[in-house]
């Protein structure tokens, strides 16, 4: 047996994909992140399933529970929120497992980024707009390397997606206008995006802090900045009638 880390989504059940889904079902051994994941995913695991929040866990700790079940050839299911290569601390999990000869796979999830562009029912990449999605945080405890800066970033005037930082929006907006974006560059925040309390904010750079302050955002929202939230934009090529491409040929 092995361990499997799992993409929960972004919160609706629902949009765990159908080999997670299966995954959940069949585990002995489930170790969610509890601070994100939807605990209803929990409730399709079988009866006799053994199930530890990782919130309250060390690395050692949730290393130690894998290896003792994959021992006892028992199936165990490393539950990450969204998607598990986002921020997930993933990375560190996986190489101690490699370390120990231990076998694992990944299975994907839905990004909360991707949840928050089906809230806001907008494409992130729309032509002659930005064709460049960027996500980003801004530095917290953990540092982000000094070419990363938010202010740098903001040259490029693309589509960003900013996890984790909606706390500090202050600073998030400061930085943005200081590297380059127009003040009326629009934002969205979406908050516990595809969850039923889910709630969406639309400004702009100048606007949002204070309109976020009311309302007393918690830490689960996505900001979005970037043109692609309003603007006019060109037509795709795929469908443009004289635009021929493989499975379609052009019309005059
Ligand atoms: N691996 C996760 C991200 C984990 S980091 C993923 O792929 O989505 C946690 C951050 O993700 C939060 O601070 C927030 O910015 C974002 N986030 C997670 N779930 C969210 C949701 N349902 N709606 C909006 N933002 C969410």
């Amino acid at each position: 047996m092995h361990v499997f880390f799992v993409g929960a989504g972004p919160g609706d059940p629902e949009l765990i994909t159908v080999k997670g889904q299966r995954l959940l079902k069949e585990a002995d051994v489930i170790i969610y992140a509890g601070s994100l994941v939807n605990p209803a995913l929990l409730s399709i695991a079988k009866p006799s399933t053994a199930i530890y929040n990782s919130a309250t866990m060390t690395l050692d700790e949730v290393i130690e529970v894998m290896e003792k079940a994959v021992k006892a050839d028992q199936k165990v299911v490393r539950l990450h929120t969204g998607d598990p290569s986002i921020y997930g601390a993933i990375q560190e999990q996986m190489d101690v497992l490699s370390q120990k000869n231990i076998g694992f796979e990944v299975i994907p999830g839905v990004s909360s980024f991707l949840a928050t562009a089906a809230a806001l029912k907008r494409e992130y990449t729309l032509p002659e707009v930005s064709q460049t999605v960027i996500i980003t945080r801004l530095e917290g405890r953990t540092p982000v390397p000094p070419k990363e800066k938010l202010g740098t970033l903001a040259s490029h005037e693309a589509t960003m997606c900013i996890f984790l930082s909606v706390h500090m929006l202050d600073n998030v907006v400061a930085e943005l206008i200081e590297g380059g974006y127009p003040e009326d560059t629009p934002v969205a925040i979406v908050q516990k995006a595809s969850w039923p309390e889910q709630k969406i904010y639309r400004g702009t750079l100048q606007t949002i802090a204070g309109m976020i302050k009311e309302a007393g955002v918690d830490r689960t929202a996505m900001i979005v900045v970037g043109r692609c939230l309003d603007s006019n934009y060109a037509l795709s090529r795929l469908y443009a009638p004289e635009f021929g491409h493989m499975y379609r040929d052009a019309k005059p």
